[in-house]
């Protein structure tokens, strides 16, 4: 018996649930055993029906004392009605579609119901709410993300088998010394009171040590990475002045750009190869820098490889890097999956002989073996999904290169040194002048046909724009009704003023030749308005597109509403950025209050770390981090303080993890920066 075996060892799992599982990134035993709840609903926390506020998420204990069977509403749906009474007041519970549910209570017996309560004062109703019988039920339930298909019962029952049957196997790969020192829990305890637990104490203690593991995991991995890269000797550089470049520039630098190129140079200058993150918002001309680098580099012999994270962007950097570079008489090359075989081939050979000097492609084809024999400096532009595994791959790549990153993501700068730890970082604050900053608007739905009018003017004007729909289709999994869509989108707005302009639709669920194409066609100014969903994020750069709309902003977090945002302003024309939302609730209209003051993507990452509104900063990978599981790097900051530390003081003692005791510690490294992210 081991942690890697099928879950189709567990009772009940057969080749459907497993496939079931496998949606869920569940695979093995060992999988399922670390697929934490999402949430926990606490029945021992019961209230009278009477103190709980209409609206309110709460749970009663009450007695069944009448049910009242199927009531066919229409086809495909039907309703049964259950009534239960606290002895005090009364609850009247509607079930939908499910007999299971109405059957499943018993009349005359006591269940804890957990829901939204609703009626009026009078009457108090609950809609298909989740309940137990406190009989034969321990208080806290564990919630875990579902599938359809898939229940948290399901997972309940295979998880109890899991952890009783291959429990054993799970090794305590924290050295004792440190767990007393910590006071921390073993980690079958938590792994039982994590999925079951006792009482809020235990969950607790569960807590405590998953998160620690967690975080001093992911310390002891940048780390590691930050003395892995310590370890090279690096390409051999002459200073050279980079004045004849910044002269053929069709404008002045800004002084964040010339910083940022004076810090990549210096680093070009020391034994151990750069390893450097370029921090810059959206728009500030990031790509300016990785060209003066790669002018010194070719200056000096060497090749760069330039890698972006689509097609068309790689297509945008080959311009731009031919048309400044070129003059100087230095080649570049565009290397894309469009290519055929025999044309594939000849770059490959082109570059293999030395005669290119900068290599343009996506991250994929890049990454796929081309020599690249006088390799002096890698460029990835991640735009902001730059992730820790990523790093690690390209830190153990052979030759040593320099290594540019560029990101988009404005963080924190407490956070940025842990999530940065094994980077050095230059931050590019300013925007090229002339950008004018881009106004940004809040209005509800009732504005909405003014908003289209203001679109209208701009089309007409030969400006374009794009409106962003938090779903692709409407009714998708976790839709919760008023959400706008891509799909219905495009062909509601037949019907008003913007029906006669050209529209395309971009998404995720795309092929990425088709997102290719649209994209090519909206920078071509084949189409005027673009309807997406967040994918645009990581867009190409067309000036021309002035307005940014995005429905249901409510929806967003506030660093990716800066963004979204980022995709207009790019030229000297007045941008605009309309946010649409219905919401009333005042935080929500205070949170997107802010975008609508400042244009500072640091500061709003800081709001939108201290906000913790949906799709928040760390639950959207913005960072790159390996996904954290219980963590919360917001919430669980004093601990990633602390363990940085530890991790520091462990490694001090055993560089490399490479003694007995911290052999659990070095796989658990591995595991987490294996675990890959997958994008929208
Ligand atoms: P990002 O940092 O978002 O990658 P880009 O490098 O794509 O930004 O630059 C955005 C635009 O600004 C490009 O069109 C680029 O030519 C222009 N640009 C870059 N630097 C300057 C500058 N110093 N002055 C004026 N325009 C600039
Ligand atoms: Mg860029």
């Amino acid at each position: 018996m081991q942690l890697n075996d099928s879950v189709q060892y567990l009772k009940g799992v057969g080749e459907k649930r497993a496939k079931l599982y496998e949606k869920l990134g569940i695979h093995t035993v060992g999988d399922l055993i670390e697929f934490f709840p999402r949430a926990y609903l606490d029945y021992t926390d019961t209230r009278p029906i009477r103190d709980c506020a209409v609206g309110e998420v709460c749970c009663v204990r009450a007695s069944v004392y009448k049910k009242q069977g199927e009531q066919r509403i229409r086809k495909g749906l039907s309703i049964f009605k259950v009534f239960a009474t606290d002895g005090e007041s009364d609850l009247m519970i509607t079930i939908f579609n499910s007999k299971y549910q109405f059957e499943a209570l018993e009349l005359g017996k006591e269940y804890c119901f957990y829901g939204k309560m609703q009626g009026n004062l009078l009457r108090r109703e609950m809609t298909s709410p989740s309940f137990l019988d406190p009989q034969r039920e321990n208080g806290i339930k564990s919630i875990y993300h579902l599938t359809e298909g898939l229940t948290s019962k399901m997972i309940s029952g295979n998880m109890r088998q899991a952890l009783s049957v291959w429990g054993d196997r799970l090794s305590d790969f924290l050295p004792s010394e440190l767990k007393e020192k910590e006071a921390l829990c073993h980690l079958r305890y938590a792994y039982e009171n994590i999925h079951f637990p006792e009482n809020m104490h235990g969950l607790e203690v569960a807590r405590k040590r998953l998160i620690f593991d967690e975080l001093l995991t992911l310390q002891l991995g940048l780390l590691l990475l930050k003395g892995r890269n310590k370890d090279c000797t690096a390409v051999r550089v002459k200073d050279v002045s980079i004045t004849p470049f910044e002269e053929g520039l069709p404008f002045v630098l800004t002084a964040s750009q010339k910083q940022a190129i004076a810090d990549g140079l210096s680093d070009f200058q020391k034994d151990i190869p750069m390893n450097r993150l370029i921090q810059g918002d959206v728009g500030s001309g990031k790509t300016m820098v990785a060209c003066a680098l790669a002018y010194c580099m070719a200056r000096n012999g060497y090749q760069t490889a330039v890698m972006a994270p689509t097609e068309i962007l790689a297509q945008q950097h080959y311009q731009t890097f031919s048309r400044i570079l070129s003059p100087f008489g230095i080649s570049c090359v565009l290397l894309t999956g469009s290519l055929t075989a025999k044309q594939k081939r000849e770059c490959r050979e082109e570059i293999a002989s030395g005669q290119t000097d900068v290599v343009i492609g996506t991250h994929a084809i890049i990454q796929d073996g081309v020599e690249i024999p006088k390799l002096g400096l890698v460029v990835t532009d991640e735009q902001h999904r730059f992730g820790v595994n990523q790093r690690a791959k390209l830190a153990e790549k052979g030759e040593n290169p320099h290594k540019l990153v560029m990101s988009a993501t404005p963080i924190p700068r407490t956070l940025a040194l842990i999530i940065y730890g094994d980077l050095d970082v230059s931050v590019m604050k300013e925007s090229p002048k002339g950008r004018k900053p881009i106004k940004t608007y809040l209005i509800d739905s009732p504005k909405r046909l003014r908003a289209y009018h203001f679109i209208k003017e701009h089309i007409d004007k030969g400006y374009q724009a794009y409106i962003v729909c938090p779903l692709i289709e409407e009714g998708e999994e976790g839709a919760s009704g008023e959400l706008h869509a891509v799909n219905s989108y495009a062909a509601s707005l037949k019907k008003t003023e913007l029906g006669a302009v050209r529209v395309g639709i971009l998404h995720g669920k795309m092929r990425p030749a088709q997102k290719e194409e649209v994209m090519g066609r909206f920078a071509r100014h084949e189409l005027d308005l673009l309807i997406c969903t967040t994918v645009v994020e990581v867009g190409v750069d067309v000036p021309n597109a002035v307005i940014m709309m995005i429905e249901n902003a409510e929806n967003f977090g506030l660093s990716q509403l800066h963004q979204l945002r980022g995709r207009v302003g790019r030229g000297e024309v007045q941008s605009h950025c309309i946010l649409v939302s219905d919401h009333k609730n005042e935080q929500t209209r205070q949170r997107l209050k802010i975008m609508t003051k400042s244009s500072d993507g640091f500061y709003i990452s800081e709001q939108d770390l201290k906000q913790r509104g949906p799709g928040d900063f760390f639950g959207e990978r913005q960072h790159g981090l390996p996904m954290l599981k219980v963590a919360n790097m917001a919430q669980d900051m004093s601990v990633l303080v602390h363990t940085q530390q530890i991790a520091k003081e462990l490694l001090e003692e055993d560089p490399t993890l490479s003694e007995e005791t911290h052999k659990g510690l070095s796989q658990q490294v591995q595991k987490l920066f294996d675990r890959t992210a997958s994008g929208n």
